[in-house]
């Protein structure tokens, strides 16, 4: 069965930082595709400056092209907080068959501990993670030694239902893209254009959205 992966995001816009790490994962794993989730209510930080509506709309535009992805609105469906562990067990319920791989680069995956029963993803799902520039592998603390004790060079690894294993963690590294969605929110606050940093097809909408700072 091939793994189903698993990007949650505020998208706030989404950018080629997201979509192409995205994109080289599923080649890379042979996955049947990723499932973009937009989070509804972020609870690791502050609210999104682009409407829940919008995010989703920017989503929905850019998949349209990719066979790969397919966007997932159960987070903004639910009235809870958007914890990744809530979702990961309607995933399981969903696609019982299938492995699911959680995809986080890597300052995320350095923050995990902080999320709502962080113990228990690797009972829902493997953790594959992919490199960002700016961020190191951990070497001390909890979240190094979840890595120590979960960390797998093997892709095939992946391929056994988590149920009966536990999860695995697997460090990928992808092409390094140095965007993020606060630097394309500050250039168009400024007037300038994030051409090349995000799809074309949503390039208008997104310099529409953030206001030129006065
Ligand atoms: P912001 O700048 O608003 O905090 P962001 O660009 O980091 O946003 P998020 O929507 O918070 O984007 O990120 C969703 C997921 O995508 C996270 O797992 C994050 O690590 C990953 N991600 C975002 N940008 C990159 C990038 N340039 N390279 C690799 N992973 C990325």
């Amino acid at each position: 069965m091939r793994p189903i992966g698993i990007l949650g995001g505020t998208f706030d816009p989404v950018h080629f930082g997201h979509l192409r790490p995205a994109l080289e994962v599923c080649e890379q794993l042979g996955m049947d595709h990723v499932r973009l989730i937009p989070s509804k209510i972020p609870v690791h930080r502050s609210q999104p400056l682009a409407s829940l509506e919008q995010r989703v709309e920017w989503l929905q535009q850019v998949a349209a092209e990719v066979p790969q992805f397919v966007v997932d609105l159960r987070e903004v469906e639910r009235d809870t907080p958007s914890w990744m562990v809530v979702t990961l067990e309607s995933l399981v319920t969903s696609f019982s068959q299938r492995p699911l791989c959680l995809i986080l680069g890597m300052d995320a995956f350095l923050q995990v501990e902080s999320w709502h029963r962080w113990d228990e993803l690797l009972s829902l799902a493997h953790i594959v993670v992919t490199h960002r520039p700016g961020f190191e592998r951990p070497q001390q603390g909890r979240v190094a030694e979840l890595l120590a004790a979960r960390e797998s060079n093997q892709v095939t690894d992946l391929y056994q239902l988590p149920q009966q294993q536990g999860g695995r963690i697997l460090l990928l590294p992808v092409t390094q893209l140095e965007i993020s969605a606060t630097v394309i929110r500050e250039m168009v606050a400024q007037g300038e254009d994030p051409r090349f940093l995000l799809p074309d097809t949503i390039r208008a909408s997104v310099i529409n959205q953030y206001p030129l700072e006065e």
